[in-house]
């Protein structure tokens, strides 16, 4: 592609001139090559090519080694200095190249681009031919040791020009390629949504203040390019090169900014890939409103495919994940990434669930099939790149061949109970027929049972696939036959016993003899007939003309049999590549009906209800249940499931959940959101029953959540957050805010809380959850008319609190704070003085004075003075002169009544 040369020269503008610098300074032939090389590497890593070894030179080298912790060696001089050099063995090279690609170094691969004794021709001097055949980026990997088999691997570019911006997005290990529209606000949920591993950008915008803040803390690796890589014009013919059409409308309609997106995407990976194609499928438009809008913190809240610690384990994909197929897997993952909004779109996927679910010997005989179902999505893409093995093929036959059986299970299945439009459809790809059918039953008989990773070496293709192989086979078979008769022949010759004919890479065929034996061959009448090749310590050895003809025909052999399989493995390839869109439509079917049946497999486990999606505003959830608390749940504890009805149709509601600390809030507000992602994502829910009306926008927010490392302060943060909600919301948004305003001063963080309240119901008027410590919002209700009060009950048993995790109406009648403070393990010395201080605290407040933290009577105690008790602590806050006598009478029974109760 002509871009791609563009590209290279746009790339490494500095790093080249550098290079190229060096490179006519180089004093030998060889370094020259390297410098020239290098400059071709755009900045990355060298690794270089030299016999058995990727070596590293001068400033890689040392990066390198410290990197992975290899020795740091020394070789030749350039310009008077030492060269710093380290190498890392061809054989086993992936395992160091994903320890550098995870410490976010991005490598290019040199490899020998002639045969040496082709170079050899050229002079005795001449160097072999070399050159950058691919540089390894973290969103460009393709090979399995290189990649998490359960979780995407996505490259995402973005690209700005002028007031509009789009972001494409491919996964170039199975060749799904996306693009939407996006802006500087919403892309932040953008990355969120998409989690990329590399994020590609004009480097003008990596400088733009509008995008500096939105880039930070991506979590991606940041590569800037020249900002002409983003031209629309280019981009264009860019893509329809790719996709061979002449017009780009049949993928649907894109902006000029999608069409700049994806056409830098698909150059910068024919860059990385330099000679290689990656096998993309047709750019789809993932357009914002057919999902559910999530935004960045709403996501790390609600924990939907990570923890916030970037874990997968504790996640909701996690708890609810029963997929037995990375792709499977993948596309689950997917789906809780973005949840429909489109209600028959939804329905259709539960519908698939729902089948499922009903017939569980047809589910679990598709799970059972499908666990030794392979990558095809991702050996498909190895192959188009052509860095597939016989392996790769093998996965694509018997992926292609458990896919039909799988189609007649489904098939047999439906003619009883139809399937429904979903699992028909992937039933569909499943068996595309034909060419498929033939190359998987051809791949069954060509590729032997245990195949080789790699091409190069040969011993893959099946004995009885192909006459001509078979017979160069034969030949070297023979050939071995031949040498042990021809070793058993000049033993008793020669009267050597001990004598062996033996191979290795350097010498080939050659007769070896104990040191002591070797006169024996070096001395008449056989001095004529041995012609000595290497004496070793203990070993002499030699060869015979006949040996050479022999050995001659067994390379010859063996070279025949491996170019025999290399053209068949080769031929198949082709076929396969030919055959491509179908056999991505059948891993993708795969993929779908895995996710399907394992999301079955989940609402039969945790006795999920298939939830009612539908139009308007409707949100009931009968006794539903958080997924991952009730998962997470030790020592035969049961969930108390929870009710929650915001609205049965058109009114959209809110509710005000009080309730002391760790008698389940936060739980409560996140389990209805959650039921509501895995609704719209089609999967069954856990509840009794459940109906809502499409959420079209997600909000979650817990107050006073750190974001150190974005250099803003906690309160900070959530005056944010909760700007963003209450700027955004509408009619049909769930929003979900868990104590906000508590990360400032009381009286502060209460009256944003209570505006905040007002102004979702007033301006917003969305479906909305809103828990607080706060009890003076309660109050509200009596104003505002969609509000509600609700609170957890909690049980006082014998001085201590029993937490019910039930919600009930009302609001709660206090907080209990000091209660789960002695709970915790707080000394008791501690808690009895905090149950003083909030009585107090109470009174004063009741009686309408400000919070009297420093009045006198409350001052912290002397550490070493003796814990005073309630009646020392009245008596000292007694006002004798001001007492009447009546007044006087009843303080001395209050402090009798004291005394007699121990305090
Ligand atoms: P805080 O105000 O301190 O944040 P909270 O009221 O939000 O507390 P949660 O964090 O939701 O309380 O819940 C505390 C613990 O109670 C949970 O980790 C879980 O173990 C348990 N829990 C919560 N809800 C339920 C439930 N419905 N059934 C059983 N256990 C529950």
């Amino acid at each position: 592609m002509d871009g791609s040369a563009r590209l290279e020269d746009d790339v490494t503008d500095d790093a080249r001139a550098r290079a190229l610098a060096e490179a006519r300074a180089a004093e030998t032939p060889m370094m020259r090559q390297y410098w020239e090389v290098k400059a071709d590497a755009g900045g990355a890593l060298l690794f270089f090519r030299m016999g058995d070894f990727y070596e590293l030179f001068f400033d890689d080298a040392v990066k390198a080694a410290a990197a992975l912790d290899i020795a740091l060696t020394k070789r030749g001089k350039h310009r008077g200095g030492e060269v710093s050099m380290c190498g890392v063995p061809f054989h086993s090279y992936e395992g160091y190249l994903a320890r550098l690609i995870r410490k976010g170094f991005k490598v290019a691969i040199c490899e020998q681009t002639e045969d040496p004794a082709e170079a050899k021709k050229r002079g005795a001097k001449s160097v072999v031919a070399r050159a950058v055949v691919r540089r390894v980026t973290p969103g460009t990997l393709t090979e399995d040791t290189l990649l998490e088999a359960r979780a995407f691997n996505h490259l995402a570019v973005l690209s700005v020009s002028g007031a509009t911006a789009a972001i494409a997005w491919a996964d170039l290990s199975t060749g799904d390629l996306f693009v939407r529209e996006t802006s500087a606000v919403g892309f932040a949920a953008d990355l969120a949504e998409i989690a990329p591993s590399e994020l590609v950008l004009a480097d003008r915008v990596e400088a733009d203040p509008e995008w500096v803040s939105v880039l930070q803390g991506t979590g991606a690796a940041l590569t800037p390019l020249p900002a002409q890589r983003f031209d629309a014009g280019g981009a264009e013919r860019v893509l329809k090169e790719t996709f061979a059409v002449a017009s780009l409308d049949g993928f649907g309609a894109f902006s000029k900014s999608e069409i700049a997106a994806l056409g830098a995407l698909v150059d910068y990976a024919v860059l990385t890939q330099v000679e290689a194609r990656p096998a993309f499928k047709a750019p789809r438009k993932a357009e914002a409103g057919r999902f559910m809008a999530i935004d960045a913190a709403t996501r790390a809240s609600l924990e939907l495919t990570r923890t916030r610690e970037g874990a997968r384990a504790g996640s909701l994909l996690a708890a609810v994940d029963r997929t037995v197929t990375g792709a499977g897997a993948r596309a689950l993952s997917a789906r809780i990434a973005a949840p429909l909004t489109d209600v028959p779109a939804i329905a259709r996927r539960l519908d698939a669930v729902e089948r499922l679910v009903a017939d569980s010997s047809l589910r679990e005989t598709l799970r059972e099939s499908l666990k030794s179902v392979p990558d095809a999505a991702r050996a498909l893409s190895r192959l188009a790149l052509g860095r597939g093995g016989p392996r790769d093929l093998a996965a694509i036959g018997l992926a292609a061949a458990r896919a039909g059986e799988m189609a007649d299970g489904l098939a047999a299945a439906g003619r009883a109970t139809p399937l429904g439009a979903e699992l028909e459809g992937a039933a569909a790809r499943l068996a595309p027929g034909g060419a498929v059918d033939d190359l998987a039953a051809e791949i069954a008989r060509a590729i032997s049972d245990s195949a080789p990773l790699l091409a190069r070496d040969g011993g893959f293709i099946a004995d009885g696939y192909d006459a001509d192989l078979d017979a160069a086979r034969r030949l070297s078979e023979y050939a071995r036959k031949v040498i042990a008769e021809m070793q058993a022949s000049l033993a008793e010759e020669t009267g050597v016993k001990a004598l062996k004919i033996k191979h290795n890479n350097v010498l080939g065929y050659f007769i070896e003899v104990s040191a002591a034996h070797g006169k024996a061959l070096t001395e008449p009448p056989h001095d004529q007939r041995f012609i000595h090749r290497q004496t070793m310590a203990n070993a002499m050895r030699f060869t015979t003309p006949e040996l050479s003809e022999l050995a001659g025909r067994i390379v010859r052999a063996r070279d025949e049999a491996l170019g025999r399989e290399l053209a068949l493995f080769e031929d198949i390839r082709a076929r396969v590549l030919a055959a491509r869109e179908a056999i991505a439509a059948l891993a993708d079917a795969l993929a779908e009906i895995d996710c399907a049946a394992g999301l079955a497999a989940y609402a039969d486990e945790w006795r999920c209800v298939r939830p009612v999606v539908e139009t308007g505003l409707a949100f009931d959830i009968r006794e539903g249940r958080h997924p991952v608390v009730e998962q997470a749940l030790e020592g035969g504890a049961r969930f108390a499931p929870n009710d929650c009805v915001l609205s049965s149709g058109d009114d959209a509601r809110l509710k005000l959940v009080t309730g002391p600390n760790m008698a389940g809030k936060s739980t409560y507000l996140r389990q209805n959101a959650l039921i509501a992602v895995l609704a719209q994502a089609g999967s069954f829910v856990p509840a009794k029953s459940a109906r809502l009306g499409v959420v079209d926008r997600l909000f979650s927010r817990v107050g006073a959540a750190d974001d150190l490392a974005r250099g803003r302060s906690t309160f900070m943060v959530e005056m944010i957050e909760t700007a963003a909600i209450l700027n955004q919301a509408g009619p049909s948004s769930l929003v979900v805010l868990d104590e906000i305003g508590r990360g400032t001063a009381t009286f502060d963080g209460l009256s944003i809380a209570w505006a905040s309240l007002e102004h979702l119901h007033d301006t917003n008027k969305c479906r909305g959850l809103f828990a607080t410590h706060y009890h003076e919002l309660t109050q509200l209700s009596e104003r505002l008319a969609r509000l509600d009060n609700v609170s957890m009950r909690v049980r006082e048993w014998k001085g201590d609190i029993v937490f019910l995790h039930e919600v009930a109406d009302g609001p709660a009648d206090r907080s209990y704070g000091v209660a789960v403070a002695r709970l915790a393990g707080v000394p008791p010395k501690v808690v009895k003085r905090a149950a003083a201080v909030l009585k107090d605290l109470e009174a004063d407040s009741a009686g309408g004075g400000a919070l009297p933290l420093f009045s006198a009577g409350l001052a912290e105690p002397a550490a070493a003075a003796p814990e005073p008790s309630e009646t020392e602590i009245r008596l000292a806050r007694l006002d004798v002169d001001g007492l009447s006598p009546r007044e006087a009478l009843n303080v001395l029974y209050e402090l009798k009544s004291l005394t007699e109760s121990g305090e």
